[in-house]
């Protein structure tokens, strides 16, 4: 599994756990003031915070005398890994044991390959040379083809330089707290339950995340206000995610209209994380199916919009996202490439143009396909999780997750990490636990359709033979 292999914790020659600074090695790697700690550790007098040798043990060192020494940045040294990267590692342990093969519901991205004329494209760029840098922000084609897709799909007027293109959504979110925090102890609201990087992202640009309640009608409005008014900190950004990570829900008009009343009155800015717009199977009764927060009133001056081609498009490998949001902050964005990532590859931006100009052309026949297949097996997820006692789960708008509320079984004592680990090693399926995004997240395990309808169909009926043993035990 490559992604597995990306994420492994071990280099050859390499222990993991022994950090040059940590045992003194590496002489000449760190000097000056780390020299200190490296000569300390060489010494013997440092030790681990956690059990030596394992692949996972934290930088931070504990001298006898009781002094901590931190190797890195506080907010590095906080960094945790993705919920599901580290699922994917389990059920590739798990794999190895006597077994059928584990059933994967955890990974949140299409198994389908990328629609062929979207291949072709950067094929063709390749072979013609789009093999240098680009300008940081994009290429033109594809900044104005952005601007072009984005003005349809939200109904607002979007121009060029208001487009910066990233190698994926991820860096979008993180370019924009890094310009958007201003000051240590900034506060960024952010979804309860959410998307795991949001936290990190906010730790890393400086800020201070604030977790707020978010349920299928969106943010817990009263407490979005309470955290928006700046009793924490003053609150410089609300992270809105429509369709949700992990709920799948989608939000309606006014929902959407309170957190930009709140994000007004707070002159906050609005991130919103639209990457699951293009999944959208129905919106809220008697709406549009899709409102983005870009569209409303007063919202163009606040909003930074983040979409990408991972999902819509089955392009998460390729790294193409962008953000678009008022031209001064895109220019300073723009700089923020400069020294981040230099530019986004060349070659795939033209793949990126051809994604975009097909499906303005109406040539979506393959994303059609996807949708329709995500539709079915999210039905077929919802009705099979509801048939089993104990368990509820509402119909999502889009995305391709289904939240289950499996909170009946917190009676017996199981939290969502106790019955996502027993799903694992006794049923071999492979869901993530709620609290993976953040404490709103006890009582629900995430399950991702993605997989072939068989497949994920193997998968509910594997986790109804767990939960009615688990029940029928008490
Ligand atoms: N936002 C959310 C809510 C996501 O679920 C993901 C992917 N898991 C991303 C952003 C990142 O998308 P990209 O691949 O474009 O970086």
């Amino acid at each position: 599994n490559i992604l597995m292999a990306a994420f492994a914790p071990s280099v050859p020659g390499w222990p993991a756990a022994v950090h040059p600074l940590a045992t003194g090695g590496s002489a000449g790697r760190r000097r000056a003031s780390v020299a200190v700690v490296a000569s300390r550790a060489s010494a013997g007098r440092l030790r681990m915070n956690a059990a030596e040798g394992g692949a996972g043990a934290p930088p931070v060192t504990v001298s006898r005398s009781g002094v901590e020494v931190h190797h890195f940045s506080p907010a590095v040294e906080a960094l945790e890994n993705e919920g599901a990267y580290a699922m994917m590692a389990r059920a590739a342990d798990i794999a190895k044991s006597p077994g059928p093969p584990v059933v994967h519901l955890e990974i949140g991205q299409p198994s389908y390959p990328t629609p062929p004329h979207i291949t072709a494209a950067a094929i063709a760029a390749l072979s013609a040379g789009a093999t240098k840098y680009s300008p940081p922000a994009g290429i033109p084609a594809l900044r104005a083809a952005i601007a072009a897709h984005v003005s349809s799909t939200r109904g607002v007027d979007v121009h060029p330089e208001q487009v910066v293109v990233g190698p994926g959504a991820k860096p979008g979110l993180l370019l924009a707290l890094l310009a958007l925090v201003r000051a240590p102890g900034d506060v960024v609201i952010i979804p309860d339950p959410g998307f795991p990087s949001y936290a990190a992202a906010v730790s890393l640009a400086g800020g201070v995340p604030i977790r707020v309640p978010v349920g299928p009608a969106g943010y817990d409005i009263p407490a979005l206000r309470r955290a928006a008014r700046g009793e924490a900190g003053r609150c410089v950004a609300i992270i809105v995610n429509s369709p949700g990570n992990p709920t799948g829900c989608v939000l309606g008009r006014a929902a959407c209209e309170s957190v930009a009343a709140v994000a007004i009155e707070a002159d906050a800015f609005v991130l919103s994380d639209e990457i699951y717009s293009g999944l959208v199977y129905e919106g809220q009764p008697g709406e549009a199916p899709y409102t983005s927060m870009l569209s409303l009133p007063g919202m163009a001056a606040r909003t930074v919009l983040v979409d990408g081609f991972s999902k819509t498009f089955a392009m998460t490998g390729w790294r193409l996202g962008y953000a678009v949001c008022p031209p001064y902050l895109a220019d300073r964005m723009s700089l923020l490439l400069v020294h981040a990532v230099g530019c986004t590859a060349t070659f795939v931006q033209h793949a990126g143009v051809a994604a975009l100009v097909g499906l303005a052309n109406g040539e979506d026949a393959a994303l059609q396909g996807m949708r329709a297949d995500y539709r079915r097996r999210r039905d077929a997820v919802v009705t099979g999780l509801n048939a089993i006692e104990g368990v509820s789960a509402a119909v999502p708008g889009g995305a391709f997750y289904v939240w289950a509320d499996v909170s009946a079984f917190s009676e017996w004592g199981y939290t969502a990490a106790e019955l996502a680990s027993m799903l694992l090693e006794e049923g071999r399926v492979a869901v993530l636990p709620g609290t993976d995004f953040g404490p709103g997240g006890e009582g629900y395990l995430r399950l991702s359709y993605v997989g072939e309808d068989d497949e994920v169909l193997e998968g509910v009926a594997r986790i109804k033979t767990v939960l009615d043993r688990l029940r029928s035990a008490g």
